[in-house]
């Protein structure tokens, strides 16, 4: 059924939603091992809906912004299929990888082609393709993010760019495994602190409902006003994200949610209802696969009150 045919009251779910999982708080642990994470407050719950024609709904601290960590590996794969287009799957496989995020053990197995560009290994390997395009690649990833968001002041935050850029050294190993198999053409330093940059970009959940809404519009979004991305371009995102984006708990997401979404380590989940909305959850604490324990509940509830589903 569409959205005309059933007017759902989205407000009122996320209202409703928002006290419903607060039981739910204490379950998981806030990420410390990027140590300027773990300052923030458990307790923030945010959300956000972006429907395909531009109106938008929030509730809780769906305003404020917070690090969007992995959530930036979607953003980059975008760019580097705008640029490179099916090249990209000669550097990256498209397979969920079954392992943690940042789990070395496969990328030896597999000769230094990481198993998706969502794990750290596969996002290292599509920066990687996107500093080889001219100019400053951070100045290109903050512009591509705000006009993404239709906001001029989206920005990367240096302190937890600085303190993931002290504590990097799975990052560091997974980046210098793969060059020594010959999959990272740039210096291993210029890429981790290119890297750190990107994860450290701080977005509010309504900004990050408003960049993937391409996603959710066939390339189009009507507040963009124009095609971001191919249709094509956007139905292989949302299917790499439906297989890959959670990480090793990709399975029992799709079985509770039901949507192609991606995480990140900061507590933000963005997930794609393709031909319909976006929609962006936020909640500090992360269950044992580094997924937002609250916002997965959300979503959850979410798409079983109004039927939001890909199945
Ligand atoms: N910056 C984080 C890391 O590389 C991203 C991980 C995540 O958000 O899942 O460890």
């Amino acid at each position: 059924m569409t959205d005309k045919a059933r007017v759902v009251d989205y407000q009122g779910v996320l209202d409703y939603i928002a006290e419903a999982v607060r039981p739910q708080f204490g379950k998981g642990r806030v990420a410390d091992y990027i140590p300027a994470l773990a300052d923030v407050d458990a307790r923030k719950f945010g959300m956000a809906v972006r429907l395909v024609d531009g109106t938008l709904y929030t509730v809780g601290d769906g305003l404020e912004r917070f690090s969007v960590q992995s959530i930036s590996k979607l953003f980059v794969l975008e760019l580097a299929m705008q640029h490179f287009g099916d090249m990209v799957w000669t550097r990256v496989g498209k397979e969920p990888s079954g392992d943690r995020f940042n789990s070395m053990m496969r990328l030896e197995h597999e000769r230094g082609i990481p198993r998706n560009p969502f794990i750290n290994p596969g996002a290292l390997a599509t920066l990687d393709l996107v500093m080889g395009l001219k100019g400053d690649t951070r100045h290109r990833l903050r512009n591509y993010l705000r006009f993404l968001a239709v906001d001029e002041t989206v920005d990367s935050n240096a302190t937890v760019a600085r303190s993931e850029l002290d504590h990097a050294h799975t990052n560091r190993a997974l980046a210098h495994l793969m060059k020594a198999y010959g999959n990272i053409d740039n210096d291993v330093e210029d890429l981790m602190e290119t890297y750190c940059f990107q994860c450290a970009m701080e977005m509010n959940c309504a900004e990050l409902a408003t960049a993937a809404l391409p996603l959710a519009g066939g390339g189009y979004s009507s507040l963009h006003d124009t095609a971001v991305i191919s249709k094509n371009q956007a139905r292989r995102i949302n299917s790499v994200m439906l297989t890959c984006g959670m990480y090793d708990s990709v399975g029992s997401f799709a079985y509770r949610v039901g949507l192609p979404a991606k995480s990140g380590v900061g507590g933000g989940i963005l997930a794609v209802a393709p031909g319909r909305m976006t929609i962006c959850v936020w909640s500090p604490e992360l269950d044992a696969f580094g997924n937002s324990y609250v916002g997965t509940a959300a979503l959850e509830l979410f798409t079983s009150m109004t039927g939001v589903s890909v199945f």
